[in-house]
């Protein structure tokens, strides 16, 4: 006899377990509240899917509990993953930095790939079906659409409770619960940050390659460089939504929030403040914006002079002095933003927190209080940095979770 498995979620980590416990030749069942499975995963990294990444070191990936990761992320690397794609006909690229997307550049055809292959496999498909109580008999029971459904196991593969909009609620957590079982409180994570500084709102739009440190409590802790984009409300870009993780922890426990921006984190100081002198001394006699004009974004330009403390009188390029000169290269090296808040969990890509991983075996993915319950991907208290990292995280734990299954 055939074991039978429910899962309840149809996303990412859900799919790629059904495909690998039909090949162990279980008989698996998907429900999913959506009408459509893998709605979030056909959103990831803008449409085109950042799928995993090819360096999978550990330090990329968090928890209450980082040493929980080692085990599935060490047994299914990039490598055993792109291995595993070719067996289902899924084609990757990878990009310069090891990103790594399906060649196709479409999160759809993800979605088809898995989707089609958990079909050809023999995965039953329970759609608009919403799962929120197991009752633990001789069997698992789960009551849906007035039916009542007895498994040998069951996976909780419900997300978390990021951007809800796609599917999942934070459902999981109350399953889990039910069981036993502990929530590390979620706080929302790879998210836009907000400023109550009302003069950057006025750059919205302004993207720029910038280096960008995390303050906390006027510490410096964390620099990231890469693209940094200015909005109407504060900041975003993948500086923003990596730093995101740890700006919202602090300010959950009231500490101060800042970040420090570098336009140029190319050049230091000295050589910032030579290349505008020998600007200056080219452009004399034209009206000081010549001086930034083409340097940096246009809309940043005015912003920039104000923060030096150029005074208004100052209008030509040669009425600015040395200091004048060194506060505009310091400024441009040097834009304090105060962070008071994040666009929360309708926003974030992902969260930090979830089911407790110090329950949880990590070769399997079992629950260590009932058992026959188990847990993958998001749901759990396991979160990456942006660059595939998490749905990484979806594939690995599926992964160990499907090929342990006994
Ligand atoms: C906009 C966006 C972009 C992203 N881009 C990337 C990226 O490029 N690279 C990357 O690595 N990560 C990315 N992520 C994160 C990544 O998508 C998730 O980490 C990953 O999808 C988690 O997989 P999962 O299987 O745990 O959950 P999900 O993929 O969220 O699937 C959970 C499923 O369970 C269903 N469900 C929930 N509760 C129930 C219930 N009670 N009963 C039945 N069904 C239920 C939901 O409808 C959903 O379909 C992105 C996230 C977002 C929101």
């Amino acid at each position: 006899m055939k074991k039978s498995i429910a899962i309840i979620g149809g996303g990412a980590s859900a799919l790629f377990a059904s495909i690998i416990l039909s090949k162990r030749n279980f008989d698996v069942v998907i429900f999913e509240k959506n009408a459509k499975v893998g709605k979030k995963l056909a959103a990831t990294g803008n449409g085109k899917c950042n799928i995993t990444n090819q360096d999978l070191s550990l330090n990329h990936y968090f928890s209450a509990n980082p040493s929980f990761v080692k085990y599935p992320i060490e047994t299914f690397g990039f490598k055993e993953f792109s291995k595993f794609c070719e067996t289902i006909g899924l084609s990757l690229i990878s990009n310069e930095n090891g990103k790594t997307y399906p060649a196709s550049l479409q999160a759809s055809s993800v979605v088809d790939v898995l989707y089609n292959e958990a079909l050809f496999l023999g995965v039953t498909f329970h759609l608009n079906s919403f799962i929120d109580e197991l009752k633990f008999q001789e069997k698992i029971e789960i009551t849906t659409d007035n039916k009542i459904f007895k498994f040998d196991k069951v996976i909780v593969a419900t997300g978390s409770i990021a951007m809800e909009k796609l599917g999942s609620s934070g459902s999981g957590y109350e399953i889990a619960k039910k069981a036993g079982h502990t929530i590390i409180e979620p706080i929302a994570s790879l998210v836009q940050l907000t400023s109550p500084n009302e003069d950057i709102y006025q750059l919205n739009g302004v993207k720029t390659d910038s280096s960008v440190t995390l303050f906390i409590n006027n510490k410096s802790t964390k620099t990231i460089t890469g693209d940094l984009l200015f909005t109407n409300y504060g900041v975003s870009g993948n500086t923003i939504l990596d730093l995101s993780r740890d700006a919202n922890m602090a300010l959950e426990n009231s500490f101060g929030v800042d970040i420090l921006v570098d336009l140029f984190p190319k050049l230091d100081k000295n050589k910032l403040v030579s290349i505008l002198d020998n600007k200056a001394k080219a452009l004399k006699g034209k009206g000081v914006e010549f001086l930034l004009l083409s340097f940096v974004n246009t809309k940043l330009i005015p912003f920039i002079f104000k923060k030096a403390k150029i005074a208004q009188h100052k209008l030509k390029i040669n009425d600015l002095d040395k200091k004048d000169l060194l506060n505009i290269a310091y400024t441009l090296k040097s834009i304090k933003i105060n962070i008071n808040g994040s666009k929360g969990f309708q926003y974030g890509e992902v969260v930090a927190g979830g089911v407790c991983v110090d329950e949880i075996f990590n070769k399997t993915m079992e629950s260590k209080k009932q058992k026959g319950l188990y847990f993958c991907g998001e749901v759990l208290d396991v979160d990456g940095a942006c660059g595939g990292y998490n749905l990484h995280w979806a594939w690995a734990s599926a992964f160990v979770l499907a090929s342990n299954m006994q």
